[in-house]
């Protein structure tokens, strides 16, 4: 417990080609944390293509930035090896202070959350989950509110001593971040020489649908228990591959074998961040809306004008779907004939 000293803020970010914008999440966690705090932001990255990252923090005038790589490296790297190189520069000296106040933010999902808690363990540290938000009261000290049972209760971590290992999303004002000064962040280029411990083995499996993935789209048509059967995720389908986007569906849909498992989403299914997240015959419970991100635009279309989707929804149509749909698609094809005609 130090609240009298400067508290370092450190995103933790494995880059690569692969990396989506949710990857990037601590860089504007620990940009905020810091300010809030008066305290400094750093960031390690680890792995290739670190260039979005490293204008991103000199962006959010972040202190420092570390570039760990190594052109032999594979890619991506696996947890287990992302760990030992992440745990070699904390724990290498003076250069990234590892103090009990300093803070290490990982972005949300398992990745992030599994290096969390090795890095806990590895550097004797306290491994805070998936935190939403983070208080400091007038002396300084930290606490950390972690939500339980869907989003239902908030838990709130007194953190006492540390240093301290979360995993967070994008916090719902990083817009506001403004440079403090771009040009003064240090960028460290550090070369990680120590040879990698093997990668467990991976078999990659075909996939088993040729529908758009539901990672990294930006626009979901998610459907619920109001799509009545399968034949109610055909028509969304379609309505997706025709704006471009991917379908989701909320639990019951996967129990009842309308959609794979891997369209889940909620808090025991997907997280996901697209820009605008369609949700038709789905009522909006706290455990479904766990998995969409709080800067995503929800569209509702539920014929309950009771529906505790509306709540969350920024565009709400009460309607049945079976009616709606093709007033929809006939809209759009309309608007766009070149697009839906495949030209
Ligand atoms: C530990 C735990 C984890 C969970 N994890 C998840 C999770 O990851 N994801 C998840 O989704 N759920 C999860 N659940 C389940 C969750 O509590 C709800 O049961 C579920 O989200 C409800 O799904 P739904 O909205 O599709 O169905 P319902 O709540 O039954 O809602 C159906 C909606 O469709 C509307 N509707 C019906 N017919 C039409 C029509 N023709 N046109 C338009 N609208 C229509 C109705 O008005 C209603 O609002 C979890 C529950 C628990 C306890």
């Amino acid at each position: 417990m130090q609240a009298n000293t400067i508290r370092s803020i450190y995103a933790l970010i494995h880059t690569g080609p692969a990396m989506a914008q949710a990857d990037l999440a601590p860089l504007e966690a620990a940009s905020e944390l810091a300010k809030r705090c008066q305290g400094i932001a750093n960031a390690v990255l680890v792995g290739a293509d670190p260039d979005t990252a490293v204008e991103r923090a000199r962006a959010l005038g972040m202190e420092n930035v570390w570039v760990i790589s190594n052109p032999a490296w594979p890619q991506p790297l696996q947890t287990q090896q992302l760990t030992d190189v992440f745990a070699a520069a904390l724990a290498s000296g003076n250069s990234l202070p590892c103090t009990p106040d300093t803070v290490f933010l990982l972005a949300a999902g398992a990745v992030g959350e599994e290096i969390a808690g090795r890095l806990a363990a590895r550097l004797n540290g306290v491994p805070l989950g998936k935190i939403k938000q983070f208080e400091f009261d007038a002396s300084g000290h930290m606490s950390a509110t972690r939500t339980a049972f869907g989003g239902r209760l908030n838990t709130t971590l007194n953190c006492q001593a540390g240093p301290f290992f979360a995993a967070v999303r994008k916090p719902d004002n990083a817009m506001a971040a403004k440079p403090i000064d771009a040009g003064s962040t240090a960028v460290h280029h550090v070369l990680h020489s120590e040879p990698l411990r093997p990668a467990y083995p991976v078999t990659p499996m075909e996939r088993s649908e040729q529908h758009a993935a539901l990672e990294g789209a930006r626009l979901v048509v998610a459907g619920g228990r109001g799509m009545g059967s399968e034949a109610g995720f055909t028509a969304l389908y379609d309505l997706a591959a025709k704006l471009g986007g991917a379908v989701g569906g909320s639990l019951p849909t996967i129990d009842a074998g309308w959609a794979p498992v891997a369209r889940q989403v909620g808090q025991s299914g997907k997280y996901v961040s697209p820009e605008i997240y369609v949700a038709i015959g789905i009522s909006g419970t706290p455990q479904h809306m766990a998995g969409i991100d709080p800067h995503t635009k929800v569209i509702a279309i539920n014929k309950d004008p009771e529906a505790g989707i509306f709540q969350a929804a920024h565009i709400g149509v009460v309607a049945d779907w079976q009616e709606f749909l093709p007033a929809l698609v006939s809209a759009w094809e309309a608007l766009r004939p070149a697009q839906s005609n495949g030209a």
